[in-house]
């Protein structure tokens, strides 16, 4: 089955969500950041481009600024973000360019994908970096974006980015195996056919501190690109090599079906 839609990848958007990158002792953890660079650097030298959709900037404010909790108020929360962006990129920075690659930094809010103009704008950009040979590394523009603007969950944004430029996979890395065929049971679903009203009953949301989405957003975004042809992965950030091992169609996480290519 993965043989079918996991061959003659060109281009894959790949997600990581705050778990990932995060540890015990540090909300964007500088191990984590360097696992996921090396990794998406593998899967460059194996010719596929990578656009980075990845979560961290208010987990890394909040740990730089010795918040314990998520702060409450907009402009706290827009604070912190901007504070930990800055991080984010320099540690993705630093990483990617152990390997001789170039990062470049997107901030996207939902009003920029909306607007025609705009639409295309940030589409030919993108494939401009990509041409550049350089990767994309996408974070909702969380200092600017208010409510009626918002993606709210970079689960939403990568799904979106994914349709945008047509690529031919999403990988969402969590901080589960992939799908469980039963809430509370850890036995994972190799395969989703159709997102159907089982599919997402199996979903639940989320309550960390750091955290925004779960699995029903996991599930609403493979519903957004299985509906546009793309199929969609979901797969533990932590299992070592887990890039690798998915575009080598191993049986790991769960794969979503598109419904036609
Ligand atoms: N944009 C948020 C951040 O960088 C995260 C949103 C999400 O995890 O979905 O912290």
């Amino acid at each position: 089955m993965r043989d079918n839609f996991l061959s003659n990848l060109k281009l894959v958007v790949v997600k990581v969500g705050t778990s990932t990158l995060s540890s015990k002792s540090h909300p964007m953890d500088k191990h984590a950041v360097k696992k996921i660079s090396d990794q998406v650097c593998g899967l460059l030298d194996k010719g596929i481009k990578v656009v980075l959709v990845s979560s961290g900037a208010i987990g890394a404010g909040m740990h730089l600024l010795g918040l314990k909790a998520r702060p409450k108020t907009l402009n706290h929360l827009q604070a912190a973000a901007a504070i930990g962006q800055a991080q984010l990129m320099k540690a993705y920075d630093e990483y990617f360019k152990d390997h001789g690659r170039k990062v470049a930094q997107v901030l996207l809010t939902r009003d920029d994908l909306e607007e025609r103009k705009r639409y295309v704008s940030v589409k030919s950009t993108i494939q401009t970096i990509l041409e550049y040979g350089a990767v994309p590394i996408i974070n909702e523009n969380d200092t600017v974006s208010v409510d009626e603007i918002k993606f709210g969950d970079n689960d939403t944004l990568a799904s979106l980015v994914t349709t945008l430029l047509g690529a031919d996979l999403l990988i969402i890395l969590s901080d589960v195996d992939g799908l469980y065929s039963h809430m509370g049971k850890k036995e994972v679903i190799d395969t989703v056919r159709e997102i159907n009203s089982g599919i997402e009953k199996l979903a639940c949301g989320t309550d960390k501190e750091t955290c925004v989405g779960g699995m029903s957003t996991k599930i609403r975004a493979a519903k957004v690109v299985t509906d546009s042809g793309i199929p969609m992965v979901i797969a533990n950030g932590k299992t070592e090599g887990i890039l690798i091992k998915i575009v080598n169609k191993e049986k790991v996480g769960t794969i979503f079906i598109p419904r036609d290519k």
